[in-house]
């Protein structure tokens, strides 16, 4: 039902788009390149090492990527194939950054093979990148952040000396790379979608309406065939203890947050040194905590994983060589290292905030830890609260109950940059066949209806032949009479 508000909101009809998608990360960036007519294709002369991936793929070579049907190599390659990975995931990631670091792709603009599309996002390009702490340097290396086509190193024209960036460089990228690959004026920065509704015309053909707010308050409307959601895991996880909601401005949840309420001058409990309190056993926690001991903060970690249970989390796997400061903190973690500002509490969890005081559950029972602030690392999670009903994607990222919708991205659980082109070039290869189909099928449609109209004519035109003639027979009649 319509809210009373709702019904004095004026929507400007903007554009009637073929597709329409959700959030300008880099999953919506990349599937934008790819309807844009950047079309990818296997390079014989840049071969993949492994020479049976080689060889299949070269059957096809002159065959862009998105006109293949790509499935042959789940089944061919599936001893290969990381299981936590989508098979198409990990093929395109496999030929964009293969052991030899050469790339196994090459890209050739045809614009006649586009979409109309547009891409809405409540960011500027780059989606969640542009709001990462500025100085967090980046869990993958270098070349894992490559979009298609344009990749890092060729935006920085030569091999940058250092293997792991910080965010900000990153966020600078995506932008470049939006402008680079032309797809500028597809996008709508600083626009929200409020709202996604199924809608039916009166030749029985589906269509979304598709509302927001653009970055001026106006509030507009697209009609749009098919939704691509690409809006990422943009929520943070809440503590959900009582006294989370009031205690608002002493309880954060990233980085750039935490670093920003450290710095504020008035927080008597940041003044009198009483400790932070970080909560979560995952890379941002650590990051949390390398940032607090920087800054000589006294620290103490909830963890809720036993010290067997942390022997198998995502930081225990980082090399030392790559990865120092998140080892040093590891060491931390697991007590293998002391440090006299840090402290750590494992199998432990908060039970309720309340008045700068949080209420932990722990092995040796319940603590009453004063502290100067939270820093929850709980994890993101996705908010879908544009679509009417809860939507569930499959594994080929579209949604179980209604086909001309899909999910890509971390959304879609490609969490990582080199895992999610995969995504949207089979989505973006899913559209370009059934736009096609839908084309034939309305050439078809539009020629029957022809057909029908000119055989009405025809009929037509025999009754009126067929009353002449009886009339001129009965004249003929009449006279000779
Ligand atoms: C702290 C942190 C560090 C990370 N480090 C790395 C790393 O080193 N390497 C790596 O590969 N990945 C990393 N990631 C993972 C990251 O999720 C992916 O890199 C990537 O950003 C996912 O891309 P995406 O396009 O799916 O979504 P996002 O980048 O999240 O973009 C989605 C966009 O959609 C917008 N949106 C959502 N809802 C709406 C709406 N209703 N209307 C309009 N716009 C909307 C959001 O505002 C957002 O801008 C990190 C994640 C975090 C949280």
């Amino acid at each position: 039902m319509k809210k009373a508000h709702e019904k004095k909101k004026k929507y400007i009809f903007k554009f009637q788009k073929h597709d329409f998608f959700t959030g300008n990360g880099p999953a919506g960036l990349s599937l934008s390149v790819f309807l844009s007519g950047w079309q990818p294709y296997y390079d014989i002369n840049s071969p993949h090492p492994d020479s049976r991936l080689h060889a299949r793929l070269s059957q096809n070579a002159k065959q862009s990527l998105l006109d293949q049907d790509l499935s042959w190599f789940e089944e061919e390659f599936a001893e290969i194939i990381n299981p936590s990975v989508r098979p198409i995931a990990f093929l395109i990631d496999m030929l964009m950054r293969p052991p030899n670091g050469k790339s196994c792709l090459r890209y050739v603009q045809n614009p006649t093979k586009s979409v109309s599309h547009i891409v809405l996002g409540e960011t500027d390009a780059g989606g969640s990148w542009n709001s990462y702490d500025e100085e967090m340097i980046t869990v993958s290396l270098l070349g894992w952040l490559d979009l298609p086509a344009f990749s890092l190193v060729e935006w920085f024209q030569g091999q940058p000396l250092i293997a792991r960036l910080p965010a900000g460089v990153i966020r600078e990228y995506m932008k470049a790379y939006a402008k680079e690959m032309g797809i500028t004026e597809n996008l709508r920065p600083y626009t929200r979608v409020t709202e996604v509704s199924k809608k039916c015309d009166n030749q029985g053909k589906d269509y979304y309406d598709v509302k927001g707010e653009d970055k001026n308050g106006q509030l507009f409307k697209i009609r749009c065939r098919k939704v691509v959601l690409a809006c990422g895991q943009n929520y943070q996880k809440l503590l959900g203890v009582s006294g989370e909601e009031e205690s608002t401005k002493d309880i954060v949840y990233d980085i750039a947050a935490m670093k920003k309420s450290l710095l504020q001058k008035d927080n008597n409990n940041i003044k009198q040194n009483l400790p932070v309190v970080v909560i979560g056993d995952g890379i941002s926690a650590a990051d949390a905590i390398i940032q607090c001991l920087k800054s000589k903060h006294n620290v103490i970690h909830v963890m809720r994983r036993s010290d067997a249970q942390l022997r198998t989390t995502m930081l225990s796997k980082l090399s030392a060589t790559i990865y120092p400061e998140y080892a040093q903190a590891y060491k931390l973690m697991t007590g293998k290292e002391k440090n006299p500002l840090y402290e750590r509490i494992i199998q432990g969890t908060a039970r309720e905030v309340l008045d700068s005081v949080v209420s932990l559950n722990t092995p040796n029972g319940i603590i009453q830890q004063p502290y100067s602030l939270i820093v929850a690392c709980l994890g993101r999670r996705a908010e879908l609260s544009m679509l009417s009903e809860e939507v569930e994607f499959l594994a080929d990222y579209r949604c179980a109950s209604d086909k001309k919708m899909f999910a890509i991205g971390s959304l879609a659980g490609d969490h990582f940059i080199r895992y999610l082109i995969g995504g949207s070039l089979q989505v973006a290869s899913t559209l370009f066949n059934e736009n096609k189909q839908e084309e034939v099928e309305e050439l078809q449609r539009q020629l029957l209806a022809e057909h029908e109209k000119v055989e009405k004519r025809q009929k037509c035109i025999r009754r009126k032949h067929a009353s002449s003639r009886i009339c001129w027979l009965s004249r003929i009649l009449s006279t000779s009479s």
